[in-house]
């Protein structure tokens, strides 16, 4: 008695990056120093010019435009 689990071939899902917010802008709580994530990515760790490593997540570069009525 064996029990044959036919294993269906799973759908290649194509490899996904981490969610990332584009344009996020993180901000350096030391010097205020912005920058992107995508500039942190690129860096081998995350690190400030200044040497920090503590950024928080600041607003994104985005300025929303109120029509004034
Ligand atoms: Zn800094």
């Amino acid at each position: 008695m064996s029990q044959e689990a036919t294993k269906e071939p799973q759908p290649a899902t194509p490899a996904q990056p981490a969610k990332v917010f584009a344009g996020a802008v993180y901000e350096c709580v030391r010097c205020g120093t912005r920058t992107t994530q995508e500039e942190l990515a690129k860096l081998p760790e995350v690190k400030c010019i200044c040497g920090y490593r503590v950024f928080r997540k600041a607003r994104p570069a985005v300025v929303k435009q109120i029509k004034a009525v």
